[in-house]
């Protein structure tokens, strides 16, 4: 352009041309500020869609954004991306197990340089390929092919070449963003508004990638404390399962039927607690876990529940059922021991002679069995003695048979009165009597029976009116090594009937 006048050009022509070229120049200028934001914006948005990745590079790219805030500064940003580069490149070379979705960055870069979407393709690809060690490795790479195809897009940009399909672009793309964030609860609004300035492509991209920036920012912010209050909520929440596994496990232990009962109770709730942690642990937002925790521990503490009612039932049973049978057996402790009561009355009469309630033969029997088994086991001294009421018969023949009855039971209290305590009387039958003497030898027992004797003898009783007196005869026989009971009671019979025939009223040891 020439400012010069031309022989043929009026000075109004000069004029205009001048004032077209002050025009020319504002719109340069104008179109040079654009491209500038566009920059600083491109370069904001790429700062927000990697920070995070890696929290070495979160500083620099914290730094990149506030430069930018503050309008293009080239010497300053240049410092501050080779910084970024820099850090990049120090970073350490550890391969990464995990793969981004590095697509929205890709799809940003070819909606940005067209040109070159096969570059970036093929990035993708070997980022997929795992041909890269590690994510740093695939920002090098980006950056390295950005920095090769940026000064032609710059100069491109700054050429004026930007147009209103450029910036449809950035705010399609923006929107596509937004599109792709989970909301969390309160930040509609937030969202909304931003949708609707994207929507109505509001001028000055720089104020709503700033915006959007800082809501990304929040939301992040938003996320790490819910992450943080998520961790508190979940020990809380073990805590409180594991209490109610220890009352499910306690309840009932007593029964075996409630054993198998509360194993499948526990097999429950574990599934529940399973299920719950599996919940817990892929989820991302707190509110509708604790919505679902709250329904499940709902469902625990309803089956629980369920379980004590069913478990108070059958203890209600068992007690009843407990209480009737104790009352039976008391019932049966009760005959019993009126049976055992009867069979001892039964035993004491089988044992005894009724009429001078003296013990009989059997007991006599018995007792001898015994007093014999101790002389053999100790070696113990024994002596037997057979009393006989001397002319019995005629007792009866004289004053009757309940006269004799009533000699027969005389006789009996003074033998028992007048024997030693240690010693055992019983009716053998009839009117003779047998005398167990234990620790007492022949000798012995021949002093106490004749005193017996002597004690009968000088008594009488009345018989109708006479007074009558009554003697006894009797053999003594000791016990000898190798004795049974026949051979003691054998001896003693025989020395009776030595005292009978030698006269009566007499004792004889065999
Ligand atoms: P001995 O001096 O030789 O012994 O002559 P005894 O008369 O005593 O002997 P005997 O054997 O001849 O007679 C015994 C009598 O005892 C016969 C029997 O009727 C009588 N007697 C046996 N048991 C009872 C009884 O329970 N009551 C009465 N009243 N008499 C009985
Ligand atoms: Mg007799
Ligand atoms: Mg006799």
């Amino acid at each position: 352009m020439s400012f010069f006048k031309k022989p043929n050009e009026s000075p109004d022509t000069y004029k205009d041309k001048y004032m077209a070229s002050l025009d020319s120049q504002d719109a340069l200028e104008q179109q040079y500020k654009t491209n500038q934001d566009l920059l600083c914006k491109t370069i904001i948005r790429l700062a927000v869609a990697v920070h995070g990745l890696n929290p070495a590079l979160d500083p620099h790219l914290d730094r990149i954004r506030n430069t930018l805030k503050q309008g293009l500064r080239v010497h300053q940003l240049q410092t501050e991306l080779q910084a970024f580069t820099d850090a990049l490149m120090t970073l350490a070379d550890a391969p990464t197990d995990t793969q981004l979705d590095a697509s929205l960055l890709i799809d940003f870069l070819v909606d940005r340089y067209p040109s070159f979407q096969s570059e970036f393709d093929g990035v993708l690809q070997r980022y997929q390929r795992r041909d890269y060690i590690n994510h740093q490795a695939l920002f090098s790479a980006l950056a390295e092919l950005t920095n090769a195809i940026k000064p032609a897009s710059l100069n491109h940009a700054f050429n004026g070449e930007l147009t209103a399909t450029d910036s449809q672009a950035i705010y399609g793309h923006l929107w596509r963003i937004v599109e792709s964030v989970e909301i969390p609860e309160g930040f509609e609004q937030d969202v909304a508004q931003i949708k609707t300035r994207l929507q109505n492509a509001e001028p000055g991209l720089v104020p709503i990638v700033d915006d959007l920036a800082s809501l990304l920012l929040a939301v992040r912010k938003h996320r790490e404390n819910e992450r943080a209050e998520l961790a508190v909520f979940l020990a809380t929440l073990t805590e409180e399962l594991a209490e109610i596994g220890l009352k499910a496990s306690g309840v009932n232990a007593a029964y075996e039927d409630t054993h198998k009962k509360r194993d499948w109770l526990d097999h429950d709730v574990t599934a529940q607690m399973a299920d719950l942690q599996q919940t817990s642990a892929t989820a991302t937002q707190l509110e509708p876990l604790k919505q679902l925790i709250g329904v499940r521990l709902a469902d625990i503490s309803q089956q629980i529940q369920l379980h004590n009612q069913e478990g108070q039932q059958e203890r209600e049973n068992t007690q009843r059922e407990l209480r009737s049978l104790m009352q039976k057996v008391l019932d049966m402790e009760s005959e019993v021991a009126e049976l055992q009561t009867s069979l001892d009355a039964a035993q004491r009469q089988i044992m005894r002679d009724p009429l001078t309630k003296l013990p009989n033969r059997l007991a006599f029997d018995d007792r001898l069995d015994s007093e014999i088994a101790r002389c053999k086991r100790y070696g113990t001294a024994l002596s037997l003695a057979v009393l006989d009421i001397d002319f019995f018969k005629k007792i009866n023949d004289t004053y009757g048979h309940k006269s004799g009855d009533k000699a027969l039971m005389i006789i009996a209290r003074l033998l028992s009165k007048h024997c030693r305590s240690c010693d055992f009387v019983a009716r053998y039958g009839g009117e003779e009597f047998v005398m167990l003497l234990p620790e007492t030898d022949g000798r012995q027992a021949l002093i106490v029976a004749d005193k017996l004797r002597e004690t009968v003898a000088k008594s009488s009783f009345n018989a109708n009116g006479d007074r009558v007196s009554i003697t006894l005869s009797c053999g003594i026989s000791g016990y000898q090594e190798g004795d049974d009971n026949e051979d003691l009671f054998n001896r003693a019979d025989a020395a009776l009937y030595q005292a009978k025939n030698s006269g009566r009223n007499q004792c004889v040891a065999g």
